[in-house]
């Protein structure tokens, strides 16, 4: 029988009404003759409370038992979901990660995924079952310990499954109709896409379009899993949604597909650094040691005139997600006291936003860096860094200009525009 994965994210299991409307939808792709597989978030703000739990009793956790506990929202829809189907008369059972069982690494909370062999759903499916709900964001390591695999992880169980078991789609179900071109909650112009390319929904997560987890859309790509975003509280059919695909099948032209962006952002410069082979590796080989995540990178060469001598000298500015600034701090603190890094200050800047166009358009159009610093001057917002790859081009501004960034981009570009 054809087979579809369809996820159900936290708002949209978000109470036992909510399962029993997203079961509603499971049972009518079943009629239409599909063996299902339903992957399945936490409740919506379960996992958070969870979390919260962890952090309350051990702040330097375990990670395994932090594992242990954030994982577990996700049994509790999956159990339900599944008597919710039995209730409609579905043949369904419910699984968790170890029981299918979801091989991972042991990265504990950013946990990948290693295989899922189908013997076990299969059998089922091969007896009359139609439906097999899996609890999504967890795993099992090669130690026999539950992993997760990051926040927003169920996307990805999702895909990895369509890869998995060879399924003719993948259906997100989630609380907006689609993919748009910003975050609908901030620009009230944002445009839903009927097709997005996998490069751009790539570059769009990975810049803070929560929508899709980063991974959920590099494994689709990797496998050529057709992935759809689409609404679980409207009534949707074959053409509902954005279809995330290959750029062959786009026929929209755009140079900028979207503006995506983060809130929690941070900046730290270095100042007066030496300007030698070395420093780098130093500064950045320290900050990864200590788990930092580094983003943006810029160097600023300059000459100090010490009277007797001029010594070339940088400034390294980076930026980070600002709940690893801490860390950061420490890391490159400790770096100068054992002398091995030398700086003048450390000036951190916590009040900043990132705020990123993309669109694979760019790749064969200049001029649109030009035209996105205009739109952010007519507005008045400082930039603080930029950064460019192929097809995106980032800044940094305050924090408070976010909003404002965004939807002078989005006029800028005329996203509100079909192309
Ligand atoms: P779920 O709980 O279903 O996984 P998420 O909250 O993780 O849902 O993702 C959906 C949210 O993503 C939307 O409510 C929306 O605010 C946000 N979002 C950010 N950028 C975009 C975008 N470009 N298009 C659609 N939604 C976006
Ligand atoms: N429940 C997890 C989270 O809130 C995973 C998910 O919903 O995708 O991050
Ligand atoms: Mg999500």
């Amino acid at each position: 029988m054809p087979l579809l994965v369809m996820k159900f994210g936290g708002t949209s299991v978000a109470d036992l009404d909510r399962i029993a409307n997203a079961a509603q939808k499971v049972k009518r792709e079943v009629e239409r003759g599909y063996d299902v597989i339903v992957i399945v978030s936490a409740m919506s703000g379960k996992t958070n409370e969870l979390v919260g739990w962890v952090e309350a009793t051990s702040p330097f956790y375990d990670a395994r038992e932090y594992d242990a506990v954030v994982s577990s929202g996700e049994n509790i829809t999956a159990g339900l979901m599944a008597l919710r189907l039995q209730e409609m008369n579905v043949p369904a059972r419910s699984w968790q990660g170890w029981q299918v069982p979801i091989h991972t690494t042991s990265a504990h909370s950013a946990a990948r995924f290693k295989s899922i062999p189908r013997d076990n759903i299969d059998a089922k499916f091969a007896e009359g079952m139609r439906v097999a709900v899996v609890s999504g964001f967890q795993g099992l390591s090669e130690e026999g310990r539950i992993t997760t695999l990051g926040r927003g992880g169920s996307d990805t169980t999702a895909v990895a499954f369509a890869a998995a078991f060879g399924a003719e789609r993948c259906d997100i179900y989630t609380d907006v109709d689609g993919v748009y071109t910003t975050d609908p909650r901030v620009s009230s112009k944002a445009r839903k896409l009927d097709r997005i390319a996998y490069e751009e929904m790539l570059e769009l997560a990975s810049l803070g379009a929560k929508v899709l987890q980063t991974r959920s859309v590099e494994l689709a790509m990797r496998n050529n899993v057709r992935l759809r975003v689409l609404s679980s509280f409207e009534d949707t059919d074959e053409t509902s949604g954005t279809l995330v695909c290959g750029e062959d099948e786009i026929m929209e032209s755009k140079i900028v597909s979207g503006v995506a962006f983060s809130r929690d952002e941070a900046k730290m410069t270095l100042v007066t650094v030496e300007d030698r082979p070395g420093i780098a590796s130093g500064i950045f080989g320290t900050l990864a040691d200590a788990g930092v995540n580094v983003d943006m990178i810029v160097q600023n060469i300059s000459e100090r005139n010490y009277g007797d001598h001029i010594e070339a000298v940088t400034d390294m500015t980076f930026s980070c997600p600002i709940n690893q600034v801490s860390r950061a701090k420490k890391a490159l603190e400790d770096a100068q006291a054992a002398n091995a890094l030398g700086y003048e200050d450390l000036v951190v800047d916590t009040e900043v936003a990132k705020v990123s166009v993309v669109g694979i358009g760019m790749r064969s159009h200049a001029g649109v860096a030009a035209r996105m610093f205009k739109a952010l001057a007519a507005e008045n917002v400082n930039i603080k860094v930029i950064a460019t790859s192929e097809i995106k081009i980032s800044v940094l501004v305050d924090r408070k200009y976010l909003e404002l960034a965004v939807q002078a981009l989005h006029d800028a570009f005329d996203l509100d525009k079909a192309g």
